[in-house]
């Protein structure tokens, strides 16, 4: 309930980002560079202040240590180290005295004087020329962001002090954020910038953490602690709801939670229409936990496994151990279903911030992303086949490479993986020495070159996300253009028609692993096309199966025939809509749209 139900309910809209409805307490998380207040202090206050400070660092301290915990068991010993590592720099006795003493004399607040002693130490070893050295920069940039916002009450830590769920709202949230909050104690997401295909939001859906984005200046307009209700059906975010529109909110949360039983129930029947059409419905995926919801909804494979998780988020790169380890568990839990491992998209939402790997563009999505990373960091890319190849000895894996945009790297790639093969082979480890590798098709110099990539291929993936991106000039993650970020152009479905009708041609099956294929909207064109699997966050499944049930090959190739004719995007989604709805029946409200 409100804590406080006499102030002012406002309305904010923004991006349905993720399905569902939530409320609780807002958590105002702040990753940007906060401003650190500056005011004077009274003599008196220094013991105060002081024990604030203590009490900051003692804060920190359990904050790392619960992080190093967590990631010890979720990726090993060696990937903890880290946290190590800022435990050091958080007990750093220079560090702590010097922020007392500089506060003593000159009797600014402790949150400034510790900013100002910090960057004199960031300064002076970044002045250093030696790569350990410099590495620890970082360390001591982390530290002192956690500290500062410790002693603002921005810190994550606080989250754990409150009972009850929160809604996290923040400037963005990057993939890994939202992994590593998602997991507990939230409630919902709320952002400022962000769109329906950035990653983060994409793994609020796998998360089913309901998420509105692109409000421009949430974390303006709300408070730490003010009461938030966040409806990700309509994009709709009220602060300080009042007790009528709590119950009307019930209710529909009450509706929602029937239809998703009664959707739900499709899970364990097979995927076909009415007249016996056969979509094979595989899950995409961004690490090993999320394995159990691939069989909890009953997905015949994982058709995507995003692998950027293991790249990011930690001080190096992981291991060809680390990695076959993380594989071969998602591989072993579904065997005999087939896994499709992709290989490392880091680059646009998705960027490292290891020295020896950043780079800062000013344009990450047409930059130096995926396979464009791969070929030019080829020990990386050979580590990561090699680890995928050993995977594939224990169950069924296939490789597929990001943003292939022509044959050329295709033949590159495909000759650093025979090579990753050959040392395999001479180290005497088994592998699957038959693997072929798939090329997604998200860019269209790869679309309309698909017969000359279909020749180095052993299936096609089509990327949505980025096939719209690239195809429209839409940055998929900036909100300013989101509305031009448009599925139903009818660009985008002649590509994919495209696509698939010259894989057919030549005998290559094809996959839709873009959030396109877990809208039912689109369900029946995608069927009509002639897809062969679709690859969808596993909690979606279960309305495109749903959807997929009840409807006619027929009656999808007449819709599609007619979609194909329009010019305009709108009609064509009021077209999808009315055969959508017509089909739902009274659980035809349930759709988000992408
Ligand atoms: C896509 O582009 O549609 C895709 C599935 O890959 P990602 O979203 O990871 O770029
Ligand atoms: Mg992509």
């Amino acid at each position: 309930m409100p804590d406080t139900p006499a102030k002012q309910e406002t309305i904010f809209k923004g991006v349905a980002a993720s399905p569902g409805v939530a409320h609780g307490l807002a958590f105002v998380l702040l990753q940007k560079e906060v401003e650190v207040p500056i005011y004077k202090i009274e003599e008196e206050k220094i013991p105060d202040e002081i024990r604030r400070f203590e009490e900051a660092i003692t804060q920190t301290g359990q904050e790392i240590s619960h992080l190093r915990t967590e990631v010890a068991e979720r990726l090993g010993e060696q990937e903890a180290q880290i946290f190590e590592a800022h435990l050091l720099v958080l007990e750093d006795k220079a560090l702590i005295d010097e922020t007392i003493h500089e506060m003593r004399t000159s009797k600014y607040n402790v949150d400034y004087c510790f900013h100002v002693v910090a960057k004199r130490f960031i300064e002076a070893f970044g002045n250093i020329d030696d790569a350990y050295i410099k590495e620890r920069v970082t360390d001591i940039r982390d530290v002192t962001r956690r500290v500062i916002h410790a002693l603002l009450g921005h810190s994550p830590a606080a989250l754990g002090k409150h009972e009850g769920q929160r809604v996290i709202v923040s400037e963005d949230l990057t993939p890994s954020d939202t992994a590593s909050i998602g997991k507990g104690g939230v409630s919902a997401f709320v952002t400022n910038v962000g769109s329906r295909t950035s990653h983060a939001v994409i793994m609020a859906r796998s998360l089913q953490v309901p998420a509105v984005v692109g409000l421009h200046d949430a974390t303006q307009h709300i408070d730490n602690g003010d009461y938030v209700l966040v409806d990700g059906y309509e994009g709709v975010v009220i602060v300080h709801p009042t007790e009528h529109t709590l119950y009307k909110y019930g209710r529909i949360q009450q509706r929602q939670r029937d239809i998703r039983k009664r959707i739900e129930s499709s899970i364990p029947l097979p995927s076909q229409t009415l007249d016996g059409a056969q979509v094979r419905l595989v899950a995409n995926i961004s690490e090993p936990s999320e394995v159990k919801d691939v069989l909890h909804f009953g997905a015949q494979g994982v058709g995507l496994y995003r692998t950027e998780g293991l790249f990011l988020g930690n001080d190096r790169f992981p291991t060809e151990e680390e990695q076959f380890h993380a594989y071969r568990t998602v591989v072993e839990e579904l065997k005999p279903l087939p896994v499709v491992i992709r290989t490392l998209d880091l680059g646009g939402d998705k960027r490292t911030n290891l020295t020896h790997f950043a780079n800062d563009e000013e344009n990450p999505f047409m930059g130096f992303r995926a396979i464009r990373f791969c070929l030019e960091h080829k020990d990386v890319f050979r580590e990561q086949l090699r680890a995928i190849l050993r995977a594939g000895a224990h169950g069924n894996v296939r490789i597929m490479y990001p943003m292939i945009s022509g044959v050329q790297e295709l033949i590159q790639a495909n000759h650093i993986l025979d090579e990753a093969k050959e040392e395999l082979r001479k180290r005497g480890v088994p592998y699957d020495a038959q693997a072929r590798a798939g090329s997604m098709i998200e860019i269209p110099g790869a679309a309309w070159t698909a017969d000359q990539i279909a020749t180095h291929s052993a299936f096609f993936s089509i990327g949505t996300n980025d096939l719209i991106q690239y195809t429209l000039a839409v940055d998929r993650v900036n909100d300013r253009v989101a509305h031009l970020y448009d599925p139903a152009h009818p660009a985008v479905l002649r590509s994919i028609r495209h696509i698939i009708t010259t894989a057919h041609e030549r005998g290559l099956p094809v996959s839709i692993c873009g959030e396109m294929a877990g809208d039912p909207l689109y369900t029946p064109l995608l069927l009509a096309f002639g897809a062969d699997d679709l690859s969808v966050a596993p909690s979606g499944l279960p309305d495109v199966k749903y959807l997929l049930r009840n409807i006619r090959m027929s009656e999808a190739k007449a819709l599609t025939e007619e979609v194909m004719a329009q010019s305009d995007p709108k009609i064509t989604a009021t077209l999808l809509r009315r055969f959508y709805n017509e089909h739902m029946g009274e659980l035809s409200d349930t759709s988000p749209g992408i």
